[in-house]
């Protein structure tokens, strides 16, 4: 039996949209998605309640030097961490690609020798937040200390939505960022019409699976649990992955260790990279073949190493176990799926959304657009199309990702697409696309990064190429 629907109000408020309607909508976390989802869907005249386990705003970007007691991250009963960073962290983005459209990330200039950086450390990024979260009021709208547990439809969605969600939220037991899971607080249940996921995407950490692993001797830890360098004084490690973290942890703990070695799956894209690492015990190899007894690690090219330790830096999964499992969508081999444009499940748009999953773009300018639009989609204002369009725009979406070859697992990758994403949904929104130097400032930083790995923070010269390159 369908729920009878909830009070639908439409605005008065001269200052909102036209023919908006306000809902009651729950955002899930208070990340950089959720805060920017928050201000949106309010700006919009929603009503608007943020869930956020942790104490404070801010997400991944809350350090902590704790980590979790399961280094690999693999029993789901354990304590979690949320944040994934290491204490040396800077942005991979510089700080103009990084802003909200309209809330400039500038250098604070109370310590102007390090605020300057192009690209900053995580401190600034969580203070920018904070400020952002403190001057749009947004703090008001969160609850603190309260954990989702279940999210359920009540009533049935799609075209002919009549139903509403019940929230099932728990309070956490602890004061800080993170969470026990084995214990938990008062629970209670609220409804919405609404509830948009922005739970974050880098905490739940992908293993790499080696043959022989049982039995190798060694210590293994994924980059989620890595917080500094010392642990791996004079260790032999083996670190997997041919990503920022691999590239920053490996830099950051080579000159105290006794031997690093990359294992990637494509060391000629990475020869380059090698070369440039410049580090007398740093080695670069292909993936590994298998481990062993005796200790050795082997690499599918014959070579072999006895490491003391793995280090895993082999990314996230996306995991969202407050869903239902009937929901209708779901993660197959990290696709969170069927998804219309990464935001809405066909059957249950526009009534559940999610923010900020695409990987390998501008997080916080792209979190924002979607959110413009998740709200103003859910206030009639911007329309969706039919049920049975939206599918076949997923399934030939698919489709083309089959076709270039391009695995399940990266769905959501962004990179390439970035920029006719990111105009498509501010067409949607109404509001102007990615402009000339923004488009210019990510490919300049693209460059540099592949240009300097290992120095390209403090070498760089793009925005002030970008601005010649306009000006001439
Ligand atoms: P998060 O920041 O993860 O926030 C999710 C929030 O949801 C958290 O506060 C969490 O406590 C809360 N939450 C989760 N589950 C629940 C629940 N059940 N109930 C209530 N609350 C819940 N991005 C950049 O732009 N530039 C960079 O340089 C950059 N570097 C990065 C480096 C690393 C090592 C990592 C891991 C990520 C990096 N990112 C970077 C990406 C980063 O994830 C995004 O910038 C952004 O922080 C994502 O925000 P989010 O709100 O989507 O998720």
């Amino acid at each position: 039996a369908l729920a009878s629907p909830m009070a639908v109000e439409t605005q008065s408020d001269p200052l909102l949209p036209s023919n908006s309607t306000s809902i009651r909508v729950a955002v899930i976390g208070a990340g950089a998605s959720g805060l920017v989802a928050a201000r949106e869907l309010r700006r919009e005249g929603h009503r608007v309640v943020v869930y956020e386990r942790g104490s404070q705003v801010g997400g991944t970007w809350i350090y902590t030097p704790e980590s979790e007691p399961d280094p690999l991250g693999l029993d789901p009963e354990r304590p979690v961490v949320h944040s994934s960073l290491y204490m040396s962290l800077r942005t991979i983005l510089p700080r103009k690609s990084m802003s909200f459209r309209d809330y400039p990330f500038v250098a604070e200039p109370a310590d102007w020798s390090v605020n300057q950086r192009a690209f900053p450390g995580h401190a600034e990024v969580l203070a920018y937040l904070k400020s952002f979260a403190r001057d749009f009021e947004i703090e008001e709208m969160v609850r603190f200390d309260t954990e989702v547990v279940k999210v359920e439809l009540v009533g049935g969605g799609g075209e002919e939505h009549s139903g509403r969600w019940k929230v099932k939220s728990r309070k956490t037991t602890t004061a800080t960022d993170k969470i026990n899971c084995s214990g938990g607080g008062e629970e209670s249940d609220e409804a919405f019409e609404a509830v948009v996921v922005c739970n974050g995407h880098d905490t739940e950490p992908r293993i790499a699976e080696i043959p022989g692993i049982q039995r190798w001797p060694g210590k293994q830890i994924h980059s989620h649990n890595y917080r500094t360098p010392e642990p791996f004084k004079d260790q032999v490690v083996v670190l997997i992955g041919s990503g920022l973290s691999s590239m920053d942890i490996s830099l950051e703990i080579a000159p105290i260790s006794k031997e690093v070695h990359l294992a990637v799956r494509d060391p000629s894209k990475m020869a380059m990279l090698g070369q440039r690492l410049g580090l007398s015990n740093t080695w670069l190899h292909p993936t590994i073949k298998h481990a062993q007894e005796d200790g050795a690690v082997v690499f599918e090219d014959g070579t072999s190493t006895y490491a003391d330790v793995i280090l895993h830096c082999t990314g996230y999964k996306y995991h969202f176990p407050f869903l239902e499992k009937d929901l209708m969508v779901s993660v197959d081999d990290n696709r969170v799926g069927p998804l219309y444009k990464h935001v809405f499940p066909p059957i249950l748009a526009p009534w559940l959304s999610f923010i900020g999953l695409p990987s390998k773009g501008v997080p916080f300018p792209l979190s924002e657009i979607q959110s413009k639009w998740v709200a103003g989609v859910l206030s009639g204002r911007i329309s969706l199309p039919s049920v049975k369009e939206m599918m076949e725009d997923v399934d030939t979406f698919y489709a083309k990702l089959e076709a270039a070859g391009v695995p399940k697992r990266h769905t959501h990758v962004i990179f390439t697409s970035l920029v006719e994403y990111n105009d498509w949904l501010a067409d949607q929104c109404g509001i102007p696309g990615m402009d000339e130097r923004e488009k210019m400032m990510l490919f300049a930083a693209h460059e540099n990064f592949l240009a300097r790995p290992a120095t390209f923070r403090d070498e760089w010269k793009g925005e002030e190429e970008v601005e010649k390159t306009l000006f001439s």
